[in-house]
């Protein structure tokens, strides 16, 4: 029977959710119920719940405000991210979009770093500006932020690590940064969901994660997630209802589940990630890679102090004189890695984009290592790396 005490995470993860089981004859997992409308006992009953429901608590009273399977999502996410609560939205760009909607007011600023997941920038440069709320982008490290803040800066925001770069920031240093003003830290944490990063434990008011990527894990189905503080949660919560967000019980369902492998699946995936790498490294195409978990990487030392963990996702950067043609080749020689967006599943994929925000140097492809056998994947990359140049 499922304990209230986990002794560790792996622990954690197989239990987390699953207080259901604590009836005996029930299902190992939680029951996937489907609902609009739910059934009250009585008028008192339907009273009382509302008024629950009202003051942000977790009870099934209809099915935009969610049901016991996406309450036992939740209540996983939180324990998982370690803050007060978190909610569910339909995509992780739609959780991000939560945030600034809930958050920011016309004449509000926002700080964003440049490795922000592309979509996100797309969301400030075309969607807040046009709303009265402006957007400064700053590189590099945490250091950028101080000179940057104004009195009406109201959301400091990063990716950490950031996307497709995987530089890393120091949270902590942010948080104390912030510490005493109203201007909020909010940290896009999918690349270290599942355990490997809690930056609300270092600060961060807010974290939001793509369900969609490695949670699922199965490249099938799309959600996001918004975990909150207790300065934050509340408000967030009740905008959400507001706004009618939700998800469906059955996606809900499958994100659970795949939090019972999250654990093996990241550990494996990053066991085959840095046997890829070392590959990569000793290639003469190729000029860096770049991976918070490597001791050449300028974010080792903080990934060191604040994560637990890697996972299959990095870049590598090609040799100066490659060209767009032979990248087209390499990407279109590969047979064991599928050429889309996202990543997460079990899967390998690559990648390859026109132009990267906050980087400057060489053609980058990135790569997401799946389960596949690291040697199979090395030779497949080999064989391109070789045909790129013919
Ligand atoms: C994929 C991704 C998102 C958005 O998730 P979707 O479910 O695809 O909308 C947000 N942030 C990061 C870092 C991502 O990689």
């Amino acid at each position: 029977m499922p304990s209230d005490k986990p002794t560790n995470e792996k622990t954690q993860f197989v239990q987390l959710g699953r207080g259901h089981a604590k009836i005996p004859r029930s299902p190992v997992n939680p029951p996937l119920v489907r609902a609009s409308t739910v059934l009250y006992g009585t008028v008192a009953d339907m009273h009382e719940t509302r008024a629950l429901s009202n003051k942000g608590e977790n009870v099934f009273r209809y099915g935009s405000h969610g049901t016991p399977t996406t309450f036992a999502l939740e209540d996983a996410i939180t324990a998982i991210e370690g803050g007060a609560g978190t909610m569910l939205f339909p995509t992780g760009l739609a959780a991000i979009a939560h945030v600034f909607l809930s958050v920011l007011r016309p004449g509000d600023h926002v700080l964003m770093a440049d490795s922000v997941y592309r979509p996100a920038r797309n969301l400030a440069t075309d969607y807040l500006s046009e709303r009265g709320i402006t957007t400064d982008f700053y590189p590099g490290g945490h250091e950028e932020v101080a000179s940057r803040l104004k009195p009406e800066t109201r959301m400091v925001y990063l990716d950490n690590p950031g996307s497709i770069i995987y530089d890393i920031q120091d949270v902590a240093a942010l948080a104390d940064l912030l510490k005493d003003s109203d201007t909020l830290l909010v940290v896009d944490n999918t690349w270290g969901a599942g355990g490997i990063y809690k930056p609300i434990k270092l600060g961060a008011d807010i974290s939001v994660v793509a369900i969609t990527k490695y949670i699922a894990g199965h490249s099938d189905i799309m959600m996001g997630s918004v975990t909150a503080n207790e300065r934050t949660q509340a408000a967030l919560k009740k905008d959400a209802s507001l706004l009618g967000q939700t998800v469906s019980p059955d996606d809900a369902y499958q994100a659970l589940r795949g939090i019972r492998t999250l654990k093996p699946r990241l550990a494996m995936q990053e066991a085959h990630a840095r046997e890829v790498i070392a590959f990569l490294q000793s290639h003469p195409e190729v000029d860096q890679v770049l991976y918070p978990g490597l001791p050449s990487d300028p974010g080792y030392a903080l990934w060191q102090r604040d994560f637990n963990g890697a996972n299959g996702l990095f870049s590598f950067v090609f040799k100066a004189d490659v060209t767009q043609s032979q990248l087209d080749c390499f990407v279109d020689s590969l047979e064991l890695f599928g050429l889309g967006a996202s990543w997460g599943g079990y899967e390998s994929l690559v990648m390859v984009y026109a132009k990267i925000p906050g980087w400057s140097g060489n053609q980058i492809a990135r790569l997401h290592i799946g389960l596949e056998d690291p040697a199979d994947l090395i030779a497949d990359l080999d064989a391109a790396l070789t045909k790129m140049r013919q």
